[in-house]
């Protein structure tokens, strides 16, 4: 019964607000003083019942406020968002057989309200996750926010502020042509941030509450909002389903369906579907990633686009000399990211997206799928306002000329003339290199290019044996001393112990990110030698195992399939695994070393080399010095007493010497890197 309460209160209010707001504001009477006194006294009544009352109840004395800006706030839990998705096939693959709740994504501003001794406390906006703003000054112009709730714990309700698309067009109605606004979600959001309490009050914005877990009294999540429904909240509308056994595409699309309608009745705007695990403690055991919570994930109905300029095209080549346009744009913020670029595949999709391509020109950039950047299109005829983008005569690499290929009625595409061009092969190289990737300093890409000239690199491997092999003659060659010779050989030696994620990006395997790479190491269970070992197609192939991992499209199943067949690619990658020592990504960091500085010195037996001792010191904290000096909290040697310079100014500082046996004890004999065996089979 407590929820025709809540729902009769919210009504209620609503209604007396806009006879109030028509009536002072624009001078009309929706209906009579007798009317109106009537329902405010029903209103008290059921306020009196029931205990629900809402911050912007007429029946409360609105002293409207005025602050004079808002203050930041750090929230007391991470506002993260949900990672996103536009393919029915990861909704399925994301529930699996667990119970999920389905709720209307609304298009609005999330806000987190908190309650103290059960009186609404502070009502603060999402900002960057972390910190948000105070705006608990608007809550008596927010409908759907109850003053008081019958619990005297700390509880944060979370939700959406939104105007209904109904109000939307309303306020818009009754607003000249050059005052409309241009969207509710930024109306909303623009609204709830407002300093004068009195301008949000009059936009009608409301408060959908989504997420009551702290109110829950069987652990789900569907238990909380019920809870939040009795209290005066308004609530999202939600479907439960229990684990989705035999669901197919078609299922989830037919109810994605039947749920925008039923948004499109009620007036809400949303923009896709939030999918959560009911069961609470099971969504938080999943924990977090940087940027998203793992316990649920939001089905986008569209890639949103946000509009930026043109500044350049560059040509990227690919490796049979395909030379690829790339639009380059002033940065824009999606999802978190700075997005600088975006490709644009080839000349015809060039034409088709951008017409004639000039500096200055506005462009509409989105991120497919969450994933890609993607020009999505261009402002209709906006006049040329910069220089012309036209596309190269000559390869940007090798200076060749170039031609445009097209067969029957295939795209366009531009491609480099010259034979063995350079520029792929500098590509190839460019990425092995990179900090994200083997992690070797001093190789820029000038630096490389002479050596792809001189004949010195062509295979990945030729990185870790010829280059050694030719130093004396590159510390003769301009612009190399023997320290930067040295350097560059110290840092490729150093890039010989890695991970087998690090591998995976540098490898240019196409279509596979950091992320993918990150999934690959955990699907070959962190063994190299497994690549090999494992069938391509078949039951338990790649093909079929792999796109079952999460983030794993058809597009990204069959790069790796089709590298792994390769075999000019697997000759690389044998010659690779045998060169290069793996060890496991620490995935337990501890700060047990923190404040302790160490200085190694002589031969490591317990840990593979140096290199693996110097991370495991950092990962728990630790710092690694290159001498000893008064800082120094242990010198590890295995030859306590052996008489080097090291030792000797330990012993005159009295700093600890210790061996690899006791500085396993300090971390409390907690190896937290296993080192792998090298070598194939
Ligand atoms: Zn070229």
């Amino acid at each position: 019964m407590t929820i025709d309460y809540s729902k009769k209160i919210n009504e209620l209010v609503e209604y007396l607000n806009t006879c109030r707001d028509e009536y002072y504001n624009h001078n009309r009477s929706i209906i009579s003083d007798k009317e109106y006194d009537d329902l405010f006294d029903k209103l008290a009544e059921l306020e009196n019942e029931s205990g629900i009352v809402l911050s912007n109840s007429p029946t409360q004395s609105v002293g409207y406020k005025v602050v004079e800006g808002l203050n930041k706030v750090d929230h007391d839990k991470p506002m993260l968002s949900l990672d996103k998705t536009k393919s029915y096939k990861d909704v399925i693959k994301f529930c699996d057989d667990k119970d999920a709740l389905f709720m209307h994504k609304m298009d609005g501003l999330t806000l987190c309200l908190t309650y103290k001794d059960g009186i609404l406390y502070r009502v603060e906006t999402r900002g960057d996750g972390i910190t948000g703003e105070d705006i608990t000054h608007n809550a008596n112009s927010i409908l759907g926010i109850p003053k008081t709730i019958p619990n005297t714990n700390t509880i944060h309700i979370y939700g959406e502020a939104i105007i209904t698309t109904k109000d939307f067009e309303y306020i818009n109605y009754k607003l000249p042509e050059s005052e409309k606004f241009a969207n509710a979600r930024n109306l909303a959001s623009g609204s709830v941030r407002q300093y004068d309490s009195n301008i949000c009050r009059n936009r009608k914005v409301r408060f959908i509450c989504w997420n009551a877990n702290e109110l829950s009294k069987d652990g789900t999540m569907t238990s909380g909002l019920d809870e939040a429904d009795k209290l005066g909240f308004i609530t999202v509308y939600r479907r439960t389903r229990l684990s989705l056994p035999n669901w197919t595409e078609e299922h989830i699309k037919e109810m994605f369906e039947n749920m925008k309608l039923r948004a499109d009745t009620v007036n809400y705007p949303i923009d896709g579907i939030v999918i959560m695990f009911n069961n609470i403690e099971y969504g938080k055991s999943l924990g977090r990633t940087l940027h998203h919570f793992r316990n649920g994930i939001a089905f986008k109905f569209y890639d949103d686009t946000y509009e930026t300029h043109l500044t350049n095209i560059e040509y990227s080549i690919g490796k049979t000399g395909t030379l690829t346009p790339v639009a380059i744009f002033e940065p824009v913020q999606i999802d978190g990211a700075t997005v600088t670029r975006a490709s644009l595949s080839n000349l015809s999709i060039m034409k088709s997206t951008l017409n004639k391509p000039f500096v200055g020109q506005t462009i509409y950039v989105s991120k497919r799928n969450q994933v890609i950047p993607k020009v999505e299109y261009c402002l209709e005829g906006e006049p040329i306002h910069g220089e012309e983008l036209l596309f190269p005569l000559v390869c940007p690499y090798c200076g060749a000329s170039t031609y445009v290929e097209k067969d029957n009625n295939g795209p366009e595409i531009l491609v480099c003339t010259g034979n063995n061009c350079i520029g792929s092969l500098l590509r190839k190289f460019s990425t092995f290199v990179s900090k994200q990737a083997m992690n070797i300093d001093g190789l820029s890409d000038k630096t490389l290019e002479k050596f792809i000239k001189l004949g010195w690199i062509h295979k990945y491997s030729d990185i870790y044996t010829q280059i050694p092999k030719h130093s004396h003659e590159l510390s003769k060659m301009e612009g190399f001393g023997e320290k930067s010779v040295t350097a560059i050989l110290d840092s490729i030696e150093k890039s010989k112990t890695t991970t087998l994620t690090k591998l995976f990006i540098a490898l240019n395997i196409e279509n596979i990110g950091k992320q993918n790479a990150a999934e690959l190491e955990k699907f070959f269970n962190n063994d190299p030698n497994n690549v090999l070992k494992m069938n391509i197609e078949g039951p338990n192939g790649i093909r079929e195992r792999l796109s079952k991992v999460n983030g794993f499209g058809d597009i990204m199943v069959d790069s790796v399939c089709k590298w792994r067949r390769s075999a000019n690619d697997m000759t690389e990658y044998m010659d690779l695994i045998n060169i290069l020592t793996f060890t496991k990504k620490a995935d337990k960091v501890t700060d047990k070393l923190s404040g302790m500085s160490f200085v190694i010195t002589g031969s490591v037996n317990l840990y593979k080399n140096r290199n693996e001792l110097v991370s495991i010191i950092e990962s728990n904290g630790g710092k690694v010095q290159s001498g000893v000096n008064k800082d120094t909290t242990y010198l590890i040697n295995n030859d306590v007493n052996s008489s080097s310079s090291k030792n000797k100014k330990a012993k005159e500082l009295g700093v600890k010497i210790i061996s690899e046996e006791e500085f396993n004890k300090l971390l409390g004999n907690e190896t937290t890197t296993k080192p792998i065996k090298k070598g194939l089979f």
